[in-house]
């Protein structure tokens, strides 16, 4: 198996971890209600996706 040559060091490691982020999911407005959902789901408060009411309450 192949074995590091060198260790890798606290500059390089922390350069490799800018890319680590924490992200906030997607969220939009729902048409219907106005309530905040996530995007490209049904929105949790009144059921509808794309105008149309898919879950009944
Ligand atoms: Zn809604």
């Amino acid at each position: 198996m192949a074995v590091p040559f060198r260790r890798t060091s606290t500059t390089k490691k922390n350069k490799r971890r800018t890319h680590f982020k924490l992200q906030v999911p997607g969220m939009t407005a729902c048409p219907n209600c106005g309530e905040m959902k996530l995007a490209h789901r049904v929105c949790k408060n009144c059921g509808t996706y794309k105008g149309k009411e898919v879950v009944s309450k």
